[in-house]
């Protein structure tokens, strides 16, 4: 059912000079999936999510975006990026500003919307992640946890059709990984379409609907989540779940 294909992504390669990042990574995720991404450390998972909004150029291969090919030159990058969030290891807000204009700045300034809106919307979306209280307070005051919750919000306030989440947890102290991992879970349940970079096996064996590993550029493994680590195919799968498990 092409219609519910919200990106394919075909044969995408990825080169830094002569380093050959990705290989031909051919993926479709339609509208409501929840994709885990695993994978050793230099794999490429990362310039995989980068590539999927444009931060990176692909040097090979489309990316199909809702039916329009993201990598051709007539698309229009800024709006299809709108549609596209991103949710970094470090957060990203802007240090400078408080929760409220970190979260109002984008659809102010990019989308137009009036500020009292803008604001009453942002207070919605804080509220739904318990941090409804903090809209007043500097990045700095905030613990991890709490600005990745932040970081989370301000993505969500552009109303994207997908997220894209590169090791949200990685960069936050053990207690506060749940925190964030449960916001993301119930975004999950909404039926937000999701792609998530992560090292956390028990979150992407409960949230994902599908699991790839990727292994020097290449996916090599593609599966449900009880299929994938229940009954890994791959050895390099195998080895890596050996160790992390
Ligand atoms: P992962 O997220 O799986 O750890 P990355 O996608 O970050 O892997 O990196 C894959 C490889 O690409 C690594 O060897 C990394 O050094 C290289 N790489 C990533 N970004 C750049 C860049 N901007 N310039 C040059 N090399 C890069
Ligand atoms: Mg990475």
């Amino acid at each position: 059912m092409s219609q519910d294909k919200l990106i394919e992504v075909k044969g995408l390669e990825k080169k830094f000079k002569h380093l050959e990042v990705l290989k031909g990574i051919s993926i479709d995720i339609c509208k409501g999936d929840v994709l885990a991404v695993i994978g050793p450390s230099g794999s490429g998972k990362s310039t995989f999510l980068r590539c999927l909004n444009l931060l990176e150029v692909p040097t090979g291969g489309q990316i199909i975006f809702e039916g329009v090919d993201i990598t051709s030159k007539q698309t229009d990058i800024n709006k299809m990026r709108q549609k596209i969030g991103m949710v970094f290891q470090n957060f990203n807000l802007f240090n400078n500003m408080t929760v409220m204009d970190n979260i109002t700045l984008g659809p102010t300034k990019i989308k137009g919307v009036p500020k009292a809106e803008a604001e009453k919307n942002a207070l919605e979306l804080l509220g739904r992640v318990g941090l409804a209280d903090r809209a007043g307070a500097y990045p700095i005051q905030l613990s991890g946890g709490q600005k990745q919750r932040v970081a989370i919000v301000r993505c969500l306030a552009m109303q994207p059709d997908v997220m894209l989440f590169d090791e949200p947890t990685s960069a936050l102290d053990p207690e506060m990984v749940h925190e964030v991992l449960d916001v993301i879970q119930k975004l999950a349940q909404d039926g937000m379409t999701m792609a998530i970079v992560t090292h956390e096996m028990a979150f992407a064996r409960e949230v994902a609907s599908r699991v790839i590993f990727i292994d020097e550029g290449v996916i090599v493994e593609d599966a449900a989540p009880e299929e994938f680590f229940a009954n890994p195919k791959n050895p390099r799968l195998k080895d890596f779940l050996g160790k992390v498990l």
